[in-house]
């Protein structure tokens, strides 16, 4: 049983309007027995070009949280941030884990070369096999840049967006093969941020959203979680991904038999930035 969902928006990110109470509301419905919220902070979004920036005030963020945790003794609530991780900011990125007491840091690449992949522009530019490849570059990059996370967001993201699986999602139907495909052909790259990841101490995460988007698989996919077992990596923090408080703990009952597949049978929490690892059983 997993009981803890630690990647949740609320209204705090630009992308979402759901009140962090409402989303407690629903974790105690759901008998959880912690949350985290990890609202996103994007240094250096390009918001003039998306009309939209990511960035909230951390003082109002800690502070409500600090209320609502008063509010609800009956959950755990911890208070966490999903960086937008990008070269150029780096140094404004790692201040605000060492000003801030986070529980939790996820680093996550939403940009590349300063596009959204999740707009056509991307495809456009880069094509769909390089647009994939050059996501999973960046993210190496990034992590060789030693950014101040405990857990890599969503290493596969970049799949929700590609023009195949995009396509797919309309039409409802799987396409296994080109998933396949496409691990097969990024298999090298995955196992470098893999190892580097293991190498410097952090994790990954499993991001039930992949599910959401009907891809029918998390994100990342169950292969790249059970490379990452067989590679020798344990920290695996478990999110959903939420913007909406009826995707909280989203397809969350089906994760400890994908990962009892994958090899894992432990998860993990962060608690003041130290990992806590919880059984499947
Ligand atoms: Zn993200
Ligand atoms: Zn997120």
């Amino acid at each position: 049983m997993i009981l803890s969902d630690n990647h949740v928006h609320t209204f705090f990110s630009a992308d979402s309007t759901t009140p962090m109470q409402e989303m407690i509301k629903r974790a105690i419905q759901l008998n959880l027995s912690s949350i985290c919220f990890t609202d996103h902070i994007d240094y250096g979004f390009p918001s003039e070009r998306y009309q939209i920036e990511f960035l909230f005030s951390i003082e109002d963020y800690f502070e409500t949280i600090q209320n609502l945790a008063k509010q609800y003794s009956s959950i755990q609530i911890r208070t966490g941030v999903e960086l937008g991780l990008k070269k150029d900011t780096f140094e404004t990125i790692n201040a605000l884990p060492k000003k801030n007491p986070f529980d939790f840091v996820i680093g996550s690449t939403h940009l590349v070369d300063n596009i959204d992949p999740y707009y056509e522009e991307y495809w456009e530019k880069f094509g769909e096999e390089n647009g994939i490849f050059h996501y999973y570059e960046t993210t190496y990059e990034n992590i060789q840049l030693n950014f101040d996370i405990d857990v890599y967001g969503h290493i596969d993201y970049i799949i929700r967006y590609c023009p195949t699986m995009r396509k797919a999602q309309k039409t409802g139907e799987r396409n296994e093969s080109f998933y396949q495909n496409i691990m097969k052909k990024n298999a090298e790259i995955l196992d470098e941020i893999l190892l580097s990841l293991i190498h410097s101490g952090k994790g990954i995460e499993v991001n039930t959203a992949g599910l959401k988007y009907g891809l029918g698989h998390p994100n990342p996919h169950e292969a790249i979680i059970k490379r990452y077992h067989e590679l020798g990596g344990t920290i695996l923090a478990i999110g959903s991904d939420a913007h909406k408080s009826e995707h909280l703990a989203f397809c969350f009952e089906t994760l400890p038999k994908l990962l009892s597949q994958c090899g894992v049978t432990h998860y993990t929490e962060f608690h003041k930035r130290h990992p806590v690892q919880i059984s499947l059983t």
